[in-house]
């Protein structure tokens, strides 16, 4: 199997790369992403087939400081709109304290989401995309530079490996999973792999809670569904409700929560646990309409091994700089570039850094040689 280049990995930045790569006349390239499913942090599910679709991993994005992404959203045709925040905000201070209903707020600069969810941008994407060259269940597993080329191993859920034979990769996924789980021969330079393993893969130890409900019957009393809590287990709470139903539609309103436990006491509690310990937050919070819950789920990132090492397992409560994009020296100078979000210096482990990390990166495919 040849091409000229492969992507690897088939989130946002994998996506938004092939799409790129096609636009600038460059079809040579193949995607390998190692899920069932486009999409990588960015996931959506529906509380029924064909329904309306809630976020499980991003929601928001921030125009006013994120042009590039905006803009992109604005060339595929895509409706944003702003996260509803308008009510009273629900407190519970401390383990045991009563909650307290206080002014809410609007965050600045002004939170969007998309219609769709999330999930619209990867569509979008993918549907510009030439489809023989998007391969799911093709989980690279190690990368060698020769002679004449490098070869890309990937093995599908059978433990069948193709061999893809190319000039250039990209690696489109977080460096701490690409110096991890994949085998670089000869191996990258030590100070490279030591700066992607260091780096942390944002929001990867954490789990949202997901709440669909007849109404947004929250809304009625006022309140924006949001809430913060030092009680838990959901330590902040949002609004999730579709654009179009605004809340009112069946099916269409919905409150998330990100989960404030730790990722080893999430596992110890077990989901049906969880679920209900959520649920019982927001009865405690928003009244016992609350408890009429036509679906729930949580999604745990810190236990989805395409996303998560062990290393991730520990919140990071801040933002780090990005690591180098690629070897100096070496036989993988010029060979090798990560696009993953993390590598972004403007925003990175944001959607937008997706974006950034990628332009950047193929830039410098484009400089180094006409791919
Ligand atoms: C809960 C949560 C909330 C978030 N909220 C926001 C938000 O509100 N706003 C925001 O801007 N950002 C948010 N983020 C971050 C955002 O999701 C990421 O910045 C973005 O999705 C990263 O895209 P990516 O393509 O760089 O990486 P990923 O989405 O991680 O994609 C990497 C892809 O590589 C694949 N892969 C992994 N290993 C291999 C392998 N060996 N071989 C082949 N394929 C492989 C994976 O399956 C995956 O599809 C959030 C993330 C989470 C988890």
């Amino acid at each position: 199997m040849n091409a000229r280049i492969a992507i690897i990995g088939g989130g946002l930045a994998g996506l938004f790369a092939a799409w790129r790569l096609q636009e600038r006349g460059c079809d040579d390239f193949v995607l390998l992403e190692a899920g069932a499913r486009f999409g990588g942090r960015i996931e959506t599910v529906s509380a029924q087939t064909g329904g309306a679709r809630f976020d499980l991993g991003p929601t928001w994005f921030w125009p006013e400081i994120q042009p590039e992404l905006d803009r992109l959203v604005h060339e595929l045709g895509l409706e944003r709109f702003a996260q509803h925040e308008r009510g009273d905000t629900m407190i519970e201070r401390s383990p045991g304290s009563p909650p307290a209903r206080v002014r809410g707020y609007a965050g600045a600069p002004a939170a969007m989401r998309l219609a769709g969810g999330m999930s619209a941008l990867i569509d979008a994407l993918r549907s510009r995309i030439a489809p023989q060259r998007l391969h799911c269940d093709q989980r690279v597993t190690r990368i060698d530079a020769l002679a004449d080329g490098i070869d890309v191993h990937a093995q599908d859920a059978q433990q069948r490996v193709t061999t893809w034979r190319v000039a250039r990769v990209l690696l489109a996924l977080p460096p701490r999973l690409a110096a991890t789980t994949i085998e670089f021969q000869p191996a990258l330079p030590d100070a490279l792999a030591d700066a992607w393993r260091a780096t942390p893969t944002w929001m990867a130890p954490h789990a949202k809670y997901l709440a669909v409900y007849p109404r947004a019957f929250w809304r009625e009393h006022g309140l924006s569904g949001e809430a913060r809590s030092g009680s838990g287990p959901l330590a902040e709470i949002h609004d999730a409700s579709t654009r179009d139903g605004e809340g009112d539609a069946d099916g269409e309103a919905a409150l998330f929560g990100f989960i404030g436990i730790p990722a080893d006491v999430r596992a110890h509690i077990g989901e049906a646990a969880l679920l209900a310990a959520c649920r019982a937050q927001l009865v405690r919070l928003f009244g016992k309409e609350a408890s009429d819950v036509r679906f729930e789920t949580i999604k745990d990132w810190a236990a989805t091994r395409l996303t998560a090492t062990a290393a991730d397992r520990l919140a990071t409560p801040h933002h780090w700089s990005a690591p180098d994009n690629a070897a100096t020296s070496g036989v993988w100078q010029g060979h090798l570039v990560g696009s993953g979000s993390e590598w972004s210096l403007r925003y990175p482990g944001y959607l937008a850094g997706a974006i950034d990390a990628t332009q950047t990166a193929i830039d410098a495919l484009f400089t180094e040689t006409s791919p």
